[in-house]
């Protein structure tokens, strides 16, 4: 695929350029991924393909012979992104979606068939877990979700009927570790195929495939993305799988030229971005502790000597994510968010900008109260997405706002 000579590149054939020395780091594949050559103009920056079709030379009358065929099937905007992706998670193929929902969905039906049992965490994305339980009453997927502390335990949890096994490592919004390694063992020995939603950590804190997860999946809105204008997804991982999950074709959740566009753009400084906000995020876990109106701060790692001991192992960096447990309740979050004036309130997150949500009122608020406290969400708990914000001033503003916050009762447990 990466033929250097190949760059006269036939109308609508695959270009390549030179490929990059073996021995650069990944911040400098980030930068020069996925380049080719643009042969109208010369541009660094690859154009956007904005073109439902592609032009069918009358000589050529098998369509199988062409690369770019129709823009659902395939798009060169959209390769060069694909393939950072790829070297980055170390997989064999890589696919772009319209969203990481499309991604997780294209994924699902790919892989499972009316009665396959599905394994998933009960704290799956808010989507996941909708689309698997409706997939559960309206096609016949065995749906299995774990609670957290069975989670604990993936050699018990996998069964002889076990197809797929739904993960992610940290969970949103308590952050809470799974060991990939040790349920990739256990989906091997049942033949289960270990798909890892890698959202939270990004590719550039941990590589699920490297410690022996079948498919990575990616929400690239968030930190693939980074700058809160794409919304795309990814899956990486074996070609026999990848291939599998078609959903290009038949389940039409292509990736829109542009956005892949952005996207591109937005990998070179994906290693730059994520160690400024791990390094912020650590530095605020660590200091908002201490603060009175915080009961506990929630920090991959933190819950426990054996979580920390997983972090450490399948870790490189703890991500840019933390959330708060405030005494004062729903009405300190409240409280909270209102005296905010650098980070801003809104789901998602991954971005260069810092974000803050309460979870009960957001993406969890579809539980039960009882829900809610089986999965550690209490109705004070604030999820913070760090930017690249200079740190000071984060520490500044959100120390501020929980100041105004109130310390209240403590919260029931
Ligand atoms: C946001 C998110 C998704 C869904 O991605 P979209 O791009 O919003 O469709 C899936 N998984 C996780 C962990 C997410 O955070």
């Amino acid at each position: 695929m990466s033929d250097p000579d190949d760059r006269e590149g036939r109308s609508g054939s695959r270009a390549t350029a030179r490929p990059l020395p073996p021995w650069v780091g990944v911040a400098t594949r980030l930068v020069h991924g996925g380049r080719r050559p643009d042969l109208n103009a010369g541009a660094i920056v690859y154009p956007i393909y904005q073109s439902s079709t592609f032009h069918y030379p009358a000589e050529h009358s098998e369509a199988g012979e062409r690369t770019y065929f129709y823009t659902r099937l395939g798009n060169p905007t959209a390769d060069g992104p694909a393939e950072v992706l790829r070297e980055l998670e170390g997989g064999e193929a890589a696919r772009l979606f319209a969203s990481g929902m499309g991604a997780v969905t294209a994924t699902v039906l790919s892989l499972a068939r009316p009665g396959d049992e599905v394994v998933a965490l009960t704290d799956l994305y808010g989507g996941t877990t909708d689309l698997l339980l409706d997939l559960r009453t309206r096609y016949g997927l065995a749906v299995r979700e774990l609670t957290d502390a069975a989670a604990r335990d993936p050699e018990s949890a996998v069964t002889r009927s076990t197809r797929l096994i739904l993960l992610e490592s940290p969970t949103n919004p308590c952050l809470r570790v799974h060991d990939i390694a040790r349920w990739a063992a256990a989906a091997d020995r049942v033949g289960a195929v270990l798909a890892v939603d890698g959202t939270f950590a990004s590719p550039i804190n941990q590589h699920p495939l490297a410690l022996g997860a079948d498919l990575v999946i990616h929400s690239a809105t968030k930190y693939l993305g980074g700058h809160s204008d794409v919304v795309a997804g990814a899956v990486v991982g074996a070609a026999r799988l990848v291939e599998r999950i078609d959903a290009r074709r038949a389940y039409g959740a292509t990736v829109d030229p542009f956005a892949a566009f952005l996207l591109h753009r937005s990998l070179k400084t994906l290693a730059l971005r994520v160690a400024r906000q791990n390094e912020t995020a650590r530095l605020l876990a660590d200091s908002l502790g201490g603060h009175p109106a915080v009961a506990r701060v929630h920090y991959p790692g933190r819950a426990s000597p054996a979580e920390e001991e997983i972090a450490a192992r399948q870790m490189r960096g703890r991500g840019g994510m933390l959330s708060l447990t405030l005494r004062g309740g729903a009405a300190a979050a409240e409280r909270f968010l209102g005296a905010l004036e650098l980070v801003q309130v809104a789901s998602s997150l991954g971005s260069v900008e810092s974000l803050a949500s309460v979870p009960a009122r957001t993406s969890h608020r579809h539980l039960s109260p009882d829900e809610l406290a089986a999965r550690g969400i209490d109705p004070g708990l604030v999820r913070l997405s760090i930017g690249i914000e200079e740190p000071d001033d984060l520490r500044r503003d959100i120390t501020h706002a929980l100041d105004r916050c109130g310390t209240g009762a403590p919260p029931p447990l």
